[in-house]
């Protein structure tokens, strides 16, 4: 990659190339570098080394690449974060040469949400990850200038986060499957990944170990509407919640089929994207998974869960492979959601930031100003 894409111009610029420079070196040094009254953006790639390989429907993987994003104004730091799985079309140069076009510095207010969002979508379309890691920085600084998290800032009880779930995917090696299932003790919910040809064996493994509820995702990789019915009631009788995205996204009248059938509810995942998807899904599915790579960040999110909720849908949250910084940033919706699958640092080997947790399977979301991650030394 061109090293030229790796940063946005001027002296911050400069400090997050030459690594291994630590962020809160780098926050110190943001104070003294940027315009007063000028917001400031900088970026760097950060791919996120995935602690066990991802094996899905339809593809493998044991890295996501990622994009680390900082806004700075008057001395303040937002961060946010970009996550890239392979699937959903960006990559680091897309995301870092979307950045790159941007001007923040136009703009007086932090606060002008709907303004800055509606000037991103006319620097371009999708880049859907990209924007959400200026959104996610933008509400991390702007509730760092109002000295709350964003939870409170829109009314939220943080004692009726749900729990999360935890993903397991399919291994091939026995042993190795044994130590995947071991490793879910300590979550209240476990997500299995299905659509391979062994998804009742992976079941079958679990209930071995464990009685705790399931839900299961199958990527869109049960192509007969008969048979995913039938998973459906096998999935049902051993305690499973609900099944997401089950069937291809343009399969919608097999997907709706399926759902006036299935004893479990229909969650829709890779089908739905931003804000006008929601109304697109009801009918076909009983519910939607919100993620802020998808739906360019915190600020749409809450408008989908809140129409969602108008709509009488149920309303997962989930994640990518992320950092803390994300996640944190997911957790400040989750008191909203019926479920939450929010495990995404919990997979990675390489996190560098202190923020939301899971404790006894809950999410816990920390009582800090803005999104509530701050950066590991
Ligand atoms: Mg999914």
């Amino acid at each position: 990659m061109n090293r030229r894409n790796f940063i946005k111009t001027g002296v911050l610029g400069a400090l997050f190339a030459a690594s291994p420079v630590s962020i809160s070196a780098l926050e110190s040094a943001t104070r003294t570098s940027t315009t007063p009254g000028k917001m400031q953006l900088s970026f760097r790639p950060y791919e996120l080394q995935l602690r066990h390989a991802f094996n899905l429907a339809r593809s493998q993987r044991t890295t996501t690449p990622g994009v680390q994003v900082q806004i700075t104004l008057d001395g303040i730091t937002g961060y946010g974060e970009a996550s890239m799985p392979p699937y959903l079309g960006e990559n680091v140069e897309s995301v870092t040469t979307f950045l790159s076009k941007l001007d923040l510095a136009q703009f007086k207010d932090p606060f002008r949400l709907e303004d800055i969002h509606e000037y991103m979508e006319s620097v371009a379309p999708n880049n859907r990850a990209a924007k959400a890691s200026v959104d996610i920085a933008l509400h991390d600084l702007t509730g760092k200038i109002m000295g709350q998290p964003w939870y409170k800032i829109w009314g939220l009880n943080p004692d009726r986060t749900p729990n999360t779930s935890f993903t397991i995917s399919y291994d091939a090696d026995p042993a190795e499957m044994q130590r995947k299932i071991e490793e879910t003790s300590p979550y209240k919910v476990v997500k299995v990944k299905m659509g391979l040809d062994h998804d009742k064996e992976i079941v079958e493994a679990l209930r071995r170990h464990t009685d705790v509820p399931i839900c299961v995702d199958a990527n869109q990789g049960w192509n007969d509407r008969e048979k995913a019915l039938e998973m459906c009631h096998w999935l049902a009788e051993r305690n499973c919640m609900f099944v997401e995205q089950p069937m291809d996204k343009a399969s919608i009248d097999d997907t709706a089929w399926l759902r006036e059938r299935s004893p479990l509810p229909i969650i829709a995942d890779e089908f739905l994207q931003r804000l006008p998807d929601v109304s697109r899904a009801a009918g076909a599915y009983d519910g939607i998974n919100i993620k802020l790579m998808k739906s360019t960040g915190m600020h749409e999110a809450y408008q989908m869960a809140t129409l969602a909720r108008a709509m009488g849908m149920k309303v997962m949250l989930g994640c990518m492979t992320e950092t803390s910084c994300a996640i944190s940033a997911a957790a400040q919706l989750s008191p909203m959601v019926d479920w939450a699958d929010l495990d995404g640092n919990l997979l990675i080997a390489n996190d560098i930031f202190d923020g939301a947790k899971i404790v006894d399977g809950k999410v816990i979301i920390p009582d800090r100003p803005g999104i509530g991650a701050i950066p590991l030394a």
